[in-house]
């Protein structure tokens, strides 16, 4: 099969797409619709010539967006469309061609991502109504993750929260955690071994992954443990809810809303969620700044040394998102708190490894550590090829 795959990414207000050619290093065609529902709707991406564009979708819903989406393919017609969904339950260990019974898991699986399942199916219920010619494949955040053993992904919670309401530690960043480990199976002499991976973007979260297994992660029920990321606090005392109720009056919409979008570098800080900008004023001295800065990359470290625990045998560190791909500065405090491991660093393959580039950063004694840029977009593309041939 060498039609493309059309990569959808269905958010509430926003549609981000991708045209994957079965060649993983050809020119994509990408782009993301956005404030969707309002006047300022629009859509931007880039065409096949590298040339960007944006054009104004006023008012438009997701139906006229993926109309505008698809006019903006160059003719290119997708073999399928590949959705991007971010949670799957125990229902989905890998990629699922979607019917009737597949909508019905994933709404089923609502209740435990109420922000993000509900704008998956809207892309998936859209999609299918405008294209019904087109198989179309659910790809789930959750399903790298399913290997975890009952010791990972159980919480310390009485059993019929566990069997009766699905409470329990998922994961997320799936599909960049497998792309990643996968990849350093291909680059890394070391091959698919016992690798810690750290997905540091917007979302943060940390995984060991042994033989392209997920053994554990930092994310659980929701993408809302684990480390601290930009806006989400990450690990809290479970008591600070109550606490947070009982003496501040808050209530469950408040505290939501405070340890999702007003915490983690933007709380600390007082000033930013952006890596840069922290970096930027913790240089110039800001105390805030410097404390965001401290309290990330200590919470990093301590996670990946945490999930040490969950593998057999240790072959290094791969660093990726945003802040992994980019930031010299966080990968040498992260790898800096890590010595007992045996990790060090080279300063300069450090320092001259971003924008994109992929490389290896260590020393050369011990462990290895691995800049990988992710591809989530292409290892949806791959695992929608992949299920459309095992049903072919
Ligand atoms: P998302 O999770 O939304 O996909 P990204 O993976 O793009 O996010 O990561 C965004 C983060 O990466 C931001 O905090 C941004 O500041 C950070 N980042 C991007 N480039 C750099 C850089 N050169 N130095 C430090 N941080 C960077």
């Amino acid at each position: 099969m060498n039609a493309p795959i059309l990569v959808i990414n269905c958010g509430s207000s926003s549609i981000k797409y991708a045209l994957i050619d079965s060649d993983p290093n050809a020119p994509r065609l990408a782009g993301i619709a956005e404030r969707l529902g309002s006047t300022e709707a629009h859509l931007k991406g880039s065409n096949s010539c590298g040339e960007s564009f944006q054009q104004s979708l006023s008012g438009a819903d997701h139906a006229q967006a993926l109309h505008a989406i698809f006019a903006r393919l160059e003719e290119r017609s997708p073999a399928a469309i590949g959705h991007r969904v971010v949670h799957g339950g125990e229902h989905f260990t890998q990629a699922a061609l979607i019917d009737a019974s597949v909508i019905d898991a994933i709404e089923t699986t609502a209740a435990l991502a109420p922000l993000h399942n509900p704008a998956n199916l809207a892309g998936i219920a859209a999609t299918r109504a405008l294209f019904p010619y087109l198989p179309q494949v659910a790809v789930f955040d959750t399903a790298f993750h399913q290997t975890l053993p009952p010791q990972a992904y159980r919480y310390a919670l009485p059993e019929a929260l566990y069997t009766q309401h699905g409470i329990r530690r998922y994961g997320f960043h799936g599909t960049s955690h497998a792309f990643v480990s996968q990849r350093a199976g291909e680059i890394s002499e070391r091959g698919n071994g016992g690798w810690l991976v750290a997905h540091l973007g917007n979302g943060c979260s940390t995984s060991a992954v042994w033989h392209n297994q997920s053994l554990d992660t930092s994310m659980g029920l929701t993408p809302l443990e684990g480390v601290a990321m930009g806006t989400r606090s990450g690990d809290v005392d479970p008591g600070l809810h109550a606490h947070l109720h009982r003496q501040l009056g808050w209530s469950l919409d408040d505290i939501d809303r405070v340890l999702n979008k007003e915490s983690g570098l933007y709380g600390l800080s007082g000033l930013t969620n952006d890596m840069r900008e922290i970096e930027a004023a913790a240089d110039e001295g800001h105390a805030g700044a410097r404390l965001a800065f401290d309290v990330f990359c200590y919470r990093v470290a301590k996670s990946l040394a945490a999930l040490s625990c969950a593998l057999p045998t240790f072959d290094g560190v791969l660093l990726t998102g945003g802040i992994g791909e980019n930031s010299f500065q966080v990968r040498k405090r992260v790898i800096h708190l890590l010595p007992h491991f045996g990790l060090a660093l080279d300063d300069d393959k450090n320092t001259a490894t971003r924008s994109g580039r992929e490389g290896r950063i260590d020393a050369g004694n011990g462990p290895e550590v691995w800049v990988i840029p992710t591809d989530e977009e292409g290892r949806i593309a791959a695992e929608t090829r992949q299920c459309l041939e095992t049903h072919a």
